[in-house]
């Protein structure tokens, strides 16, 4: 179905545990099966270096730019029950193993700063790959809160 009235609201998925590829692909196909959800466009699959939490295997990581007339909250709520059904188990650890994590990376041009939700996602202008994904689906992006250029932040990482 066609989602009217969206945002731009842009997804990283990453997981790296089990079958990543298949969990990757299922969760994009998950996304894409919501009635309030449409998948525009995603990046291809990247392996890439764990981060925070280094003694574990690499990650397989995409963005994914949706159309949603969900609210930022249900959109997480619903995100989060996407990751339980593709098998994520609380492990406690904080960037450590899992089969699929789901983020909101930008939520149109909008600043979040709940208790659970944090937007645009604090990992953003620190993760080459988040910043090279989203610059790859739209190279004209800007940083809600400083009102920068995204390019800017792969640049320089002074401005990180
Ligand atoms: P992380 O993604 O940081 O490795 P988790 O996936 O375990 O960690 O998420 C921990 C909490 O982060 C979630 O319960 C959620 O409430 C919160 N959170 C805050 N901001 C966001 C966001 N932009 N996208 C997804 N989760 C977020
Ligand atoms: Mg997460």
């Amino acid at each position: 179905m066609t989602v009217d009235l969206a945002e731009r609201v842009f997804i990283g998925l990453g997981g790296n545990l089990g079958d990543r590829r298949a969990t990757l692909e299922s969760a994009l196909r998950w996304m894409a099966d919501h009635p309030c959800i449409d998948v525009v466009q995603s990046t291809p699959l990247v392996e890439t270096e764990p981060w925070g939490v280094a003694d574990q295997p690499r990650f397989l990581n995409a963005v994914a730019e949706i159309r949603t007339n969900l609210e930022p909250g249900p959109l997480l709520v619903a995100l989060q029950s996407a990751e339980r059904l593709l098998g994520r188990t609380p492990n406690g650890l904080r960037w450590g193993p899992r089969t699929i994590d789901l983020d909101i990376l930008l939520f149109g041009t909008r600043i979040i700063e709940t208790d659970a939700l944090v937007v645009p996602h604090p990992c953003l202008v620190g993760r080459a790959f988040v910043l090279e994904a989203l610059l790859s689906l739209d190279s004209e992006l800007i940083h809600p809160v400083s009102g920068m250029p995204l390019a800017t932040y792969l640049k320089d990482p002074l401005t990180r």
